[in-house]
């Protein structure tokens, strides 16, 4: 791996940061507080929230089996996916690499950012070679992308392919495992000690049924993250979602049930749907939705919206074309789907 003061931007490495009232401050016997010009009235949240969510991030290690030295919490991944390239991508200098489709957001904060977006095609079934990643590759390439299980198609990235990419790239390797608690396979979190040019990025958003708090880790390196620290809003995460947060991870069987009857009604639901007239492919899927090409996307995606039921049409993405995204909901959910397109015509 390159040393990263070679890959971080200049100027994120030379920085210095803000610093707030509530990082300067770190003894535990203090009761009065005069340091923050916050109102002393008013109860729960008149004080600014901790800003490296020292609680949370000692639940999260609980959960998830991560030191706090190796984690950074955002507001929601997206948060985490800018920050990579506001810390190591120089605008119109720098390149990154991804897989192709994949998650959207990726490229919106490439362009947002001004910096070279190099999208590798994956093969017909969804898959990818660490060598065709690698070729797509320069000097100035400071990051490769890669969804695992992936975000349109469903299906996870072969693992030793993965395990290639980190190995050889000199960059660093973001994988965004979102959909992992859904897959067979062992996440690449606990593999971080191997590889410290690896980040993998988790999310409250998908299986931990917290979309609404926006909650999102990125696992990496201690030096990884305390860039990552140095760059964000000192307050980037709220109260309210750090209580929540630190709530829903307090009960992970919930979590494990919630998970057990999803990966039931996608068996059940991709059955259904291989059935109708409609359905010419649907492919495999480790996550909480499917990907499936129709006879119509269009047609058949218009046709649901006026029943109420909305699903993701992908047709106009690479390699999707008349492909349906489904998220697999409760049981009535997926029978509503399937019973409106059984009358589709
Ligand atoms: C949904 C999703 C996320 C979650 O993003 P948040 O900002 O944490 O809600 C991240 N990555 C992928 C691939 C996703 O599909």
């Amino acid at each position: 791996m390159t040393s990263l003061e070679k890959l971080t931007r200049k100027n994120i490495w030379n920085l210095a940061p803000y610093s707030c009232a509530r990082n300067e401050f770190t003894g535990t016997t203090a009761t009065v507080f005069l340091d923050a010009n916050e109102n002393p009235y008013g109860g729960t949240f008149n004080r600014y929230p901790d800003p490296l969510q020292t609680e949370l991030k000692k639940k999260i290690e609980q959960v998830k089996g991560i030191p706090a030295d190796y984690t950074f919490v955002g507001n929601g991944s997206d948060e985490a996916i800018d920050l990579m390239y506001r810390c190591f991508c120089e605008p119109r200098v720098d390149n990154v690499v991804a897989i192709e489709p994949t998650y959207g957001m990726y490229k919106v904060c490439a362009d947002i950012n001004d910096v070279e977006y190099r999208p590798v095609l994956l093969d017909e079934h969804y898959q990818i070679t660490a060598d065709t990643l690698l070729a797509a590759c320069d000097e100035h390439t400071k990051l490769i992308w890669i969804c695992s299980p992936n975000n349109p198609t469903g299906n996870d990235i072969q693992r030793e392919e993965v395990i290639k990419v980190i190995d050889s790239f000199q960059g660093i390797v973001i994988v965004d495992e979102a959909y992992s608690d859904f897959s067979r396979q062992r996440p690449l979190r606990f593999e971080l000690p191997r590889h410290p040019n690896m980040v993998v990025l988790n999310t409250l958003s998908k299986a931990w049924a917290s979309a609404a708090i926006r909650l999102g880790m990125a696992f990496a390196s201690p030096a990884i993250v305390d860039i990552m620290n140095k760059v964000k809003y000192p307050y980037n995460v709220n109260l309210l979602s750090q209580q929540q947060a630190i709530k829903v991870l307090s009960d992970p069987f919930e979590v494990d049930r919630w998970i057990q009857m999803i990966l039931q009604e996608r068996s059940r639901t991709i059955e259904a749907f291989r059935q109708l007239d409609i359905c010419e492919e649907v492919f495999p899927s480790d996550a909480n939705f499917f990907l499936a090409r129709v006879t119509d996307a269009q047609r058949i995606y218009d046709y649901l919206v006026e029943k109420g039921i909305i699903v993701r049409n992908r047709t106009r993405i690479m390699l999707c074309h008349n492909c349906l995204r489904i998220t697999i909901g409760t049981r009535n959910e997926n029978n509503e789907l399937i019973g409106a397109l059984r009358t589709f015509r």
